[in-house]
């Protein structure tokens, strides 16, 4: 391929993996696998600068400014880490900080090591000690504003000692621990969506969601590493600043080391290699940079990073292992996903014996054939991925095929155009039903304990269950013929789908799997309507007038709703005694503050401006953001601006903190 080729292929090809890793947070391809495209790039890019252009991947720092959050401009860029992967490379760096300070002894140049978590880079600005605004990285010199999300962390704190700094903003990065990861991607996987491909694409996500009180119970954790600016800088060194913002309750790695020499910096390369692993938090290498703050200042930084810190990254582990077979899986919603069943290898402490080869187009990307060896790895070192194929013989079996129709009950198969899945059309499809079932079953929707896998196989297969209401038809006689279910447990499993009857809507609601209406907007529903039956009764435009509805959930709703399967469904489970209220719900129509706009201005200190809105609507009321005639409160916070004074020349009624609990609590 000529130069000129390559390279633009290469751009193309960047581009497409940084739009899925940056802004949609589901990379397709490894970490490792990446970086080896932009390296390639970035050789070629020296060897022929005249074809760099400004818009290619090397210029810039990662992601995109999404537009659904207001850009913040950074007063100091935020830059990225240029990336070592061996020793050799971390010694040319430390010669090319030899070479930037000439005159320096090497003696007195000392090292700050630090874990570099995997995670997302934010920058949080205080003024007068007050947290007023948090922010991603986005391109370095533009970020999104996400102060609201951040605020949830509990770890940040939102008031600091004030004595030295009038204006500060610190940076760090935002992670989620590994538990937590587990724990999320096993309810998207329940709920029939893609799971995260690693901690830091999950952490990336919950930070950018529209709604905080969801990112509020992500559990997400943050380590200060830097300053990004402050008014008064009586520091020499990164060692000081950070025991200063230690002190100052910010939360810094308890692992950072100072290194007196740059052979005590290597040294620390291996003493981590294997110690990360204990961690409660993904950390992908080590972060090397200069202690002191005048060395940096003079070596700089060039468009894309800090000449005077450096990545080292430990190499994901990888194992090579055999491809028997590629099986298809339908999920819920009639998703096929192609899986490699893979000859057992131990990757990453834990067999490895299956590995997700995500839709059609990757596998055909990758050309993964049956019976290839392939390199396989576990990206974030924790979901195997099929990295590639190895150098294959020439008697391969043929190119993979997707099949035309869904390997469980033979209906044809669709794929929409926007989409990268196909979908099995029969919504009686005895595989999606089973994935129905389960989820039915979950603990957060109907919680029936002993209906696991396989007794739910069973019963699809025997045809004794066809929808939700078999499941309360099924008596003793039904169960004793299912494989390994013992008299006792039969009764159990009775007892719980009995007990399950009165789980109430919301739960009810979620076990029926509508599309788009996860937990928490079933329990919305739920409070709203009281009643399954006031659901039914509700038209389109006013389930998309709701606050946290709009047309997506509501056309999936009404859909849902209108069809006649899913009405006469509805009917045999409300006549087999399923209750269809939820208690104390349905009350919110006639809330008292029905009819009532408000606007939230200032810091409020009692709860979140989150929390304040969502109790203003539990009592009918709306929140909205700009002042105007038809505002009939507004709530200030503490320093309340420009929307205090519009309020107030607008005459409109303002109240305090104090004024808005008072009338919450109806007094
Ligand atoms: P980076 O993640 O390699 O390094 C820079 C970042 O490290 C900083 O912005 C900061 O957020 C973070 N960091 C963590 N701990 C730190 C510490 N102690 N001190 C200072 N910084 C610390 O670079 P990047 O520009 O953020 O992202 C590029 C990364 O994203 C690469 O690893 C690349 O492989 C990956 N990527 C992958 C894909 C894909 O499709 N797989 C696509 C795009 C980018």
């Amino acid at each position: 391929m000529m130069v000129k080729q390559e390279i633009e292929s290469l751009k193309k090809t960047i581009h497409h993996y940084d739009h899925l890793y940056y802004v949609k947070n589901s990379p397709s391809v490894s970490d490792r696998e990446y970086d080896a495209l932009l390296r390639r790039l970035q050789e070629l890019e020296s060897d022929y600068p005249e074809l760099i252009t400004p818009d290619s991947p090397t210029q810039r720092v990662g992601g995109k400014v999404d537009e659904r959050f207001k850009a913040i401009v950074h007063p100091v860029p935020m830059l990225s880490l240029d990336n070592t992967y061996n020793v050799d490379e971390v010694r040319a760096f430390h010669q090319r900080v030899l070479r930037g300070l000439p005159g320096v002894d090497e003696d007195s140049i000392e090292y700050v090591v630090e874990l570099k978590f995997d995670g997302l880079a934010v920058a949080l600005t205080y003024e007068a000690g007050l947290l007023v605004r948090g922010a991603t990285r986005g391109d370095g010199l533009q970020g999104e504003d996400i102060t609201a999300n951040l605020r949830t962390l509990r770890s940040i704190p939102l008031k600091i000692d004030t004595e030295l700094f009038k204006r500060i903003e610190v940076r760090g990065e935002v992670y989620m621990p590994k538990k937590e990861f587990e724990r999320i991607n096993a309810l998207r996987e329940q709920a029939g969506e893609t799971p995260f491909a690693n901690p830091r694409n999950a952490a990336a996500g919950a930070l950018r969601l529209l709604d905080p009180a969801i990112t509020a119970k992500r559990n997400l954790g943050i380590f200060i590493y830097g300053v990004g600016f402050l008014d008064v800088n009586p520091f020499t060194t990164h060692d000081e600043l950070q025991k200063k913002m230690s002190a100052l309750r910010f939360p810094v790695n308890e692992h950072n080391r100072l290194c007196k020499n740059f052979e005590a910096t290597l040294a620390l390369i291996e003493t981590f290699r294997d110690q990360r692993k204990e961690l409660d938090y993904e950390v992908d290498g080590l972060v090397i940079q200069l202690n002191s703050l005048a060395y940096r200042k003079r070596l700089g930084a060039t468009s894309k990073f800090p000449r005077w810190a450096v990545a080292y990254k430990y190499e994901a582990e990888q194992a090579i292992t055999k491809i028997k077979d590629i099986v298809c899986q339908v999920g819920r919603t009639g998703s096929i996903t192609p899986v490699a069943e893979l000859q057992p290898v131990f990757v990453s402490g834990s067999t490895v014996s299956r590995a997700t080869l995500h839709n059609e187009d990757e596998i055909k990307r990758k050309d993964i054939r049956v019976g290839d060896q392939v390199v396989i790895e576990k990206a974030g070192e924790i979901i195997p991925q099929v990295v590639r194929v190895l150098e294959s013989s020439s008697q391969r079996a043929l190119p993979f095929a997707m099949p035309t129709v869904c390997p469980e009950c033979e209906a044809s198969l669709y794929r929409e155009e926007s989409e990268a899945v196909w979908r099995c059309v029969n919504s009686a499809c005895p595989a999606q039903l089973k994935e129905r079932l389960k989820y039915f079953a979950s603990r957060k929707a109907m919680d029936i304990d002993h209906l696991g896998p396989a007794v739910i196989d069973q019963l699809v297969n025997s045809e004794r269950v066809k929808n939700f209401s078999d499941l309360y038809r099924l008596n003793k006689n039904d169960l004793a013929t299912l494989e390994r279910l013992a008299d006792k447990s039969a009764q159990n499993l009775i007892d719980e789908i009995s007990k399950s009857k009165s789980a109430g809507l919301s739960r009810l609601l979620h076990g029926l799997g509508v599309r788009h209406v996860g937990q928490r907007t079933a329990s919305l529903l739920a409070r709203k309507f009281g009643s399954l039956k006031k659901l039914q009764e509700t038209s389109y435009e006013e389930l998309e007038r709701i606050d946290e509805i709009g047309p997506v959930i509501a056309e999936s709703l009404n859909a849902f709703l209108s069809s006649d399967t899913n009405q006469q469904e509805i009917e045999r489970l409300h006549q087999l005694g399923i209750a269809m209220e939820e208690e104390g719900g349905g009350l919110e129509s006639e809330g008292r503050l029905e009819g009532q706009q408000f606007v939230l201005t200032g810091t409020l200190s009692q709860f979140t401006r989150e929390e304040a809105k969502e109790k203003i609507q539990d009592q009918g009321g709306r929140v909205t953001t700009t002042v105007s005639k038809k505002t009939n409160y507004l709530v200030a916070g503490e320093s309340a601006g420009s929307k205090l004074e519009k309020a107030r020349k607008l005459g409109i009624e303002i109240l305090d903190e104090e004024g808005l609990q008072n009338l919450l609590a109806g007094e």
